[in-house]
């Protein structure tokens, strides 16, 4: 269905859990998460309630994401049951990919058509220090594990961060020379409560394509990615500036958290809860709250943080 400002709202993340076996320094305070009891978090029937009152909606497209969404137990049999959903044809995972070598195969044949795997380094060292307690083999034996799945579509997704990886934008855009996969490059965005990071680390997307002056652009991808090609590679090299030049206008998400409350915009406050409630009661409160998706973010810059008191890990990026 259509929100207020004519954009088609097709697309749904679904944030399975708020926990993980990570700390990305730019996503969740060292100590994790406890806040939320199994009492607060929606049950996996409420899940998929809840996505069968988004497709009533016209809601094609679904994003099972996190925290990780590898460490819910019960990920496979969320993940068969939400692609099993009429009206759902497009299904997709966020990852940092620690758990794939078990669960890649079952997730393939739950349904989920494409990948996203995040890794910010190529660096042993460095991945531990981003991750606080992650090791660089465990990720690329995911990635691995990933390709031999036989997924329609793999892209890794890297946070560009000055000082940090800024150095390795070749070799990680290199990936696409040697796997049939896209690397996106992502805007650090200046989450509530993980802000190790100063303005230093903040670099726009723009520098990525000084770096790869050979790089052609493709077009956009029908996503927010804006996408360029290496000479020769198998796959696509994309942008992502949700600082730099947010897409608010070509929007077409919605968001579901862990603890059942929609968020019609990732970086606003506002928040509806749905734990709880009948799929009828779901299917109105979602019509509602994607009638009235706000505009746009608001400024956001390091200056002017997000207006959302949730950081990453609690809505699913
Ligand atoms: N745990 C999974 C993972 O890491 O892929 C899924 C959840 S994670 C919150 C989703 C995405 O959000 C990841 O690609 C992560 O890099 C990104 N992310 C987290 N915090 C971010 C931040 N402050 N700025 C930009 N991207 C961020
Ligand atoms: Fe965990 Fe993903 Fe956040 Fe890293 S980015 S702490 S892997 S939820």
């Amino acid at each position: 269905m259509k929100d207020q400002f004519g954009r088609d709202i097709t697309y749904l993340r679904l944030s399975v859990t708020d926990r993980c076996n990570l700390r990305c320094r730019y996503c969740m305070p060292e100590e994790g998460v406890c806040k939320l009891t199994h009492n607060d978090m929606l049950t996996e029937d409420e899940m998929i309630m809840a996505v069968e009152a988004a497709a009533s909606l016209g809601i094609t497209k679904l994003r099972i994401t996190g925290g990780e969404p590898l460490v819910k137990k019960n990920i496979v049999s969320i993940c068969t049951r939400a692609c099993a959903v009429p009206g759902i044809t497009e299904t997709a995972i966020t990852t940092n990919g620690i758990l794939l070598p078990e669960l890649a195969k079952p997730l393939r044949e739950a349904g989920i058509q494409r990948i996203n795997l995040s890794l910010d380094t190529l660096d042993a060292e460095k991945y531990s220090r981003i991750t606080r307690r992650g090791e660089l083999t465990e990720a690329l034996a995911g990635f691995r594990a990933a390709l031999d799945a036989g997924f329609e579509k793999i892209k890794i997704n890297a946070v560009l961060i000055g000082g940090f990886n800024d150095d390795e934008v070749r070799p990680l855009a290199e990936l696409t020379k040697q796997y049939p996969i896209d690397v996106r490059f992502i805007e650090l965005m200046p989450m509530y409560d993980s802000g190790d990071f100063g303005e230093e680390a903040f670099i726009s997307c723009d520098s990525v394509l000084e770096q790869l002056p050979e790089a052609e652009a493709q077009g956009a991808d029908g996503g927010v990615a804006k996408l360029y090609r290496l000479p020769g590679a198998l796959g696509n090299v994309g942008l992502i500036s949700p600082v730099s030049s947010h897409f608010c206008g070509s929007c077409n998400r919605i968001r579901l958290t862990a603890d059942g409350r929609i968020k019609p915009c990732l970086h606003s406050d506002d928040e509806i809860r749905i734990k709880g409630m009948s799929k009828d009661e779901m299917t109105e409160t979602l019509k509602q709250a994607i009638f009235e998706k706000p505009k746009w973010h608001g400024e956001m810059s390091y200056a002017e943080r997000t207006h959302t008191h949730r950081d990453m890990n609690q809505i699913g990026g």
